[in-house]
C-alpha cells in the first residue's frame, strides 16, 4: 500500500512526477488522459506507453481500486444504484439517476458519517474513513464505464459528509472539472453539507462555481438540535451567516434541503418559521419527505401535506420543489444497499 496513487495527482503534479523519474512532460498528458479520460484501471491499459514504462509505474504506483460488487437497477425510472468495493475491502454506494436534461450522479465521500443525523443510514456504524480524491471520481468513472453512458451532472450527497472531508472534496472537485479530464463543469457539480461552518467559509474562498446545499431540515435553533447533532456545534445564525457569505463571494445561489419529518418539522408554524429564513435569501429550497429507515421510526407525511407545505413557501415567494422520488422499487433509503452488505 505503499505506492502513490496517481489518480489523486493534478495534471501539474504528474507532470512534476513524471519528469522526477526521468520521463518528458509528454508522458503526463498521456498518463493524465488514460486515468481521467479513457477511464483506465489499470497501467497495462495504456498501449501507447511503452511496456517498460508501463511496468515502472505499475511498481510505483497505483490506481485506486473501486469495483463494482452489486448494482440494481429501477424499473420505475431506469435509476441505477452501485455498491462500489475499494482496496481495503470497504464498499460505498453510489447512484445514476436519469433525467430529461440528462444523467444525474450522486456519490459519497466518506465510508459512514460521524455527523449523526437522526434520520440518516449513513451514520449509524459511524465513520469508517475518507475517501481520497482518487476513489470519488472512480465512483463516476465506473459509472460512466458500466452504463456507457455521458455524466452530465453531479451531486456529493451520498454517505458521508463531504467539507469533513476538506482537502480530499477539493481536490476532487479540481479533478472532476479539469480540461484535460472529464471536464465537468462546476455548475454542474452540487455538494451537500449539514452545516461546517468553518469549512463552508474556506469554500467560499476557493472560488470555485460549484453550487453549495445546506441541509437545513430545521428552521430554528432547537429543531435542527433535535434532528442534527452538528446544531450543537453551529448555531443556526451562523450557518446561515455561512450560507450569505458563500452567495457573496461566488454569486452562486444557495440550495437548501429540508427533510419532512411527519409531526417533527412540517407544522404550519414550520413553514411559517422557514419563511421568515428564507425571504430575504436568493436560494432555492428542496423539500425531501423523509425516507423512514428501519432503526428509526420517523415517518414521512403524506403527499398532501408535503403539497401543502410547498404552496405556502410558494405564496411566500420561495422557489421550492419537492424532491422527487428516485428507483423508490430498489432499496429505501440512502445508505440502505451499503447497510444491508455490510450487515451480512
Ligand atoms: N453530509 C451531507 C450529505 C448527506 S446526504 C449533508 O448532510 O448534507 C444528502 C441529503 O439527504 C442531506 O440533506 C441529508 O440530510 C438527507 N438525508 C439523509 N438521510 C435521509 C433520509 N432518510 N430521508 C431524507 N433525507 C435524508
Amino acid at each position: 500500500m505503499n505506492k502513490k496513487d496517481i489518480v489523486s495527482l493534478s495534471f501539474d503534479e504528474l507532470k512534476i512526477e513524471m519528469e522526477s523519474i526521468g520521463e518528458k512532460a509528454f508522458r503526463a498528458k498521456q498518463i493524465y488522459e488514460w486515468l481521467h479520460v479513457k477511464l483506465a484501471d489499470s497501467f497495462e491499459e495504456m498501449t501507447n506507453l511503452s511496456k517498460a514504462l508501463r511496468e515502472k509505474l505499475d511498481s510505483e504506483y497505483r490506481i485506486p481500486l473501486v469495483k463494482m460488487v452489486d448494482r440494481q437497477i429501477s424499473r420505475i425510472d431506469g435509476t441505477n444504484k452501485f455498491l462500489f468495493q475499494m482496496e481495503d475491502g470497504h464498499v460505498v454506494e453510489s447512484v445514476l439517476m436519469r433525467y430529461k436534461h440528462g444523467n444525474s450522479v450522486c456519490i459519497s465521500s466518506q465510508v459512514g458519517c460521524r455527523m449523526g443525523c437522526k434520520f440518516c443510514a449513513s451514520t449509524i456504524g459511524g465513520l469508517e474513513r475518507n475517501l481520497l480524491p482518487s476513489e470519488m471520481v472512480r465512483e463516476i468513472y465506473q459509472i460512466q464505464k458500466i452504463s456507457g453512458e455521458r455524466v452530465a451532472n453531479v451531486v456529493v450527497m451520498g454517505s458521508g459528509e463531504p467539507l469533513d472531508n476538506y482537502d480530499n472534496f477539493v481536490r476532487f472537485v479540481q479533478l472532476l472539472s479539469d480540461e484535460h479530464g472529464l471536464h465537468i463543469s462546476q455548475r454542474n457539480i452540487t455538494v451537500s453539507t449539514c452545516g461546517i461552518v468553518p469549512n463552508m467559509k474556506r469554500l467560499a474562498d476557493e472560488q470555485l462555481q460549484i453550487t453549495l446545499a445546506l441541509s437545513l431540515h430545521g428552521s430554528t435553533q432547537e429543531k435542527r438540535k433535535m434532528l442534527m447533532p452538528i446544531a450543537n456545534k453551529y448555531e443556526l445564525p451562523e450557518v446561515l451567516e455561512a450560507c450569505d457569505y458563500y452567495f457573496e463571494k461566488t454569486g452562486r445561489r444557495i440550495t437548501f434541503e429540508y427533510s419532512l419529518v411527519h409531526g417533527v418539522n412540517d407544522t404550519d408554524e414550520d413553514a411559517k418559521e422557514l419563511i421568515e429564513l428564507l425571504k430575504v435569501r436568493n436560494c432555492h429550497l428542496n423539500l425531501i419527505p423523509v425516507n423512514p429507515i428501519k432503526e428509526r421510526n420517523f415517518e414521512k407525511p403524506s403527499r398532501k401535506s408535503a403539497e401543502n407545505f410547498k404552496n405556502k413557501l410558494e405564496k411566500n415567494g420561495i422557489n421550492v420543489t419537492i424532491r422527487r422520488e428516485m428507483g423508490s422499487d430498489i432499496d429505501g433509503a440512502c445508505g440502505q444497499l451499503r447497510r444491508r452488505f455490510v450487515e451480512k
